[in-house]
């Protein structure tokens, strides 16, 4: 019912339009044929995956990749063979369908979820564009408006040679791939049945998009932490998943997280994917990255020296004091990496606090003995232990 209340109210907007109309979801392994325009579709769409394949930019470890395709095949065993998963290193929370099962998972989403089920649902909702087609109706739909002409350039530039995985061109095959507000409600209802029928706990599908209207009212530039400008308001979604989530824990659904597990997989990736969030310099929404995470593992020493990275590298007023108090915190938990040891001794040497930076530095010798920075750190120590 709800999809052909969808499909109508696609019609009605495009009263005038010649073709838009219903068409059919595809079938597990169909291939549009080949005189078409969906062939046209699928074509540009895999010299576009080619492109992003070769660019550099896709994330290559086997059992990441493992991971994900996992989560894929537990959502939609019919459709598993048909998507094939990249998972692009940029630090901006955007997941992306084309027509022709080619898939893109941002590192910044990945950082952002917190758990399996969260990174489920978002998967569910991009399965849901390709399993209702989308693309092509929307293709037809930009045709129809003579948009169609723009669309192909950019769709052409995107796939061209050298353009390939930079963030402009990223942000092109977005741009190609954005959905109507009626799609993106459809997806988003495909996304939450396909998470909660696969057994992952309903009520992880509205946090995922509690924590983008978090960053976005802590963001002094907001619209661009909404990639996806054309989704309905966050805030709806939220009250509609919300809703729904409920509904089906008043019934007993199963309420699995995977939160353990997530943390064991992407754990490992952490530094890396929040070292290239500080270079975006826009502090405001890292910090609620970054206390995201820390709410979720207040003891975990990587996490909290990060944190220390964090107020190091902003340098705001005040933040001299807060990385030192986060490094220190790092010291106190689990598993903080022998580098907290250096990044404080540097801090407390801004700080013209010396003695704490020699100590900190001759700590951090004795924890790294083999660090490839050796000469330089005991280079530190001399300097400082030199009356000045
Ligand atoms: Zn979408």
């Amino acid at each position: 019912m709800r999809r052909l209340g969808s499909v109508a109210l696609l019609v009605l907007a495009c009263s005038g339009c010649a073709t838009v109309g219903p068409v059919e979801d595809i079938q597990p392994g169909e291939r549009p044929s080949l005189e078409t325009d969906e062939a046209g579709l699928w074509m540009y769409m895999d010299r576009m995956e080619t492109a992003l394949a070769t660019s550099g930019r896709v994330v290559t470890d086997p059992a990441l990749n493992a991971y994900v395709r996992d989560i894929v095949c537990r959502l939609s065993p019919d459709y598993c063979r048909d998507i094939r998963i990249y998972i692009v290193r940029t630090p901006h929370f955007n997941a992306t369908m084309a027509p022709n099962g080619f898939m893109q998972v941002w590192t910044g989403l990945m950082l952002r979820a917190t758990n399996e089920a969260q990174l489920a649902y978002v998967i569910g909702h991009e399965i849901g564009h390709f399993q209702r087609r989308h693309s092509i109706q929307r293709w037809r739909d930009a045709r129809n408006k003579t948009d169609f002409a723009a669309v192909f350039q950019v769709a052409a530039a995107a796939a061209g040679a050298g353009y390939a995985g930079s963030l402009a061109s990223l942000a092109a095959i977005a741009s190609i791939l954005s959905f109507s507000r009626d799609q993106e409600r459809e997806a988003d209802d495909v996304g939450f049945t396909t998470m909660a029928n696969a057994g992952y706990d309903p009520e992880q599908a509205p946090r995922i998009w509690e924590a983008l209207l978090e960053e976005r009212d802590a963001s002094d530039k907001p619209e661009q932490v909404v990639f996806f400008a054309t989704h309905p308001s966050t805030e709806e979604r939220i009250g509609t998943l919300r809703e729904q989530a409920q509904a089906l824990i008043a019934k007993g659904a199963p309420r699995d997280a995977g939160a353990e597990k997530y943390k064991r997989i992407v754990g490992p990736f952490r530094d890396e994917w929040l070292r290239d969030e500080f270079r975006k310099r826009e502090y405001a929404e890292t910090e609620v990255v970054m206390n995201r995470l820390l709410a979720e593992e207040r003891q975990n020493g990587d996490v909290l020296f990060m944190k220390g990275e964090f107020y190091r590298i902003r340098d705001e007023s005040g933040d001299e004091d807060r990385a030192i108090e986060a490094y220190k915190a790092a010291l106190l938990g689990d598993g903080a990496p022998p580098e907290t040891h250096r990044s404080l001794g540097l801090v407390f040497w801004d700080a013209g606090r010396n003695d704490e930076a020699r100590a900190s530095f001759a700590e951090y010798l004795r924890a790294a003995p083999d660090a490839s920075d050796r000469k330089m750190v005991e280079a530190y120590v001399k300097e400082l232990e030199t009356p000045q």
